[in-house]
């Protein structure tokens, strides 16, 4: 079996930083999940950018609306309406069969706020797929300097789904250098999730969620 490493690049779309790194994953013909924000889709020319993903094969993923707050963490009832019930309904025909969602973590942490009772009813209801992840370089912390720690913290992964930010803080310069390394560490690059990574799959439970919200 060779080392499979999942990319997926959340946040965007960027009207300058998308199309770049567009560009660099068909020069290598690398297939990712593009996890959009709702909010950012109502711009004509961003949502251009994310039919471009759509039609060149990648993913596209549901990553909230306003990208503003946990979903644990917010007390208004209507938000998993809004943050994924709207974002679902501009990626509209773009996205994957599987309705694919990924909550917003603060700070890249999978803990008790990342959902809520009511959000993970609306999931459920809706058929939705949650899609978490295990690695998270911290790109936007360190843009410069994030892609050792990003192949640091893949080697310790049997499977790494990793986690980046297609946004204007310059770390997407250092993709190719990141591809570069995972390539010489022998990863094949694959478009579909490790299954831990999957708490909810089609609308089914099929982890155990009380990790990921508030008791
Ligand atoms: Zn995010």
């Amino acid at each position: 079996m060779p080392w499979r490493v999942t990319l997926s690049f959340d946040n965007g779309p960027d009207p300058e930083i998308t199309p770049q790194v567009l560009d660099i994953l068909a020069r290598r013909a690398i297939l990712t999940t593009f996890f959009v924000v709702g909010d950012k889709l109502r711009d004509p020319e961003r949502y251009a950018i994310v039919e471009r993903a759509f039609r060149e094969g990648h993913w596209i993923g549901n990553h909230t609306f306003n990208h503003l707050a946990p979903l644990g963490v917010t007390l208004d009832v209507d938000a998993p309406a809004l943050e994924i019930g709207r974002t679902q309904e501009l990626i509209g025909e773009m996205s994957h069969p599987d309705r694919l969602f990924r909550p917003f973590g603060s700070g890249g942490i999978l803990d008790e706020a990342l959902l809520s009772a009511t959000a993970v009813d609306l999931l459920c209801r809706d058929g939705y797929t949650c899609v978490l992840w295990n690695v998270v370089p911290r790109d936007w912390e360190n843009p410069k300097g994030w892609v050792p720690r990003a192949l640091e913290q893949c080697a310790a992964e049997e499977w790494p789904l990793v986690v980046l930010h297609d946004l204007p803080t310059t770390a997407m310069e250092q993709l190719e250098l990141f591809l570069d390394g995972l390539e010489a560490a022998g990863a094949t690059i694959v478009q579909h999730f490790p299954e831990d990574c999957v708490p909810i799959v089609n609308g089914g439970i099929v982890a155990d969620m009380s990790a990921y919200m508030p008791s």
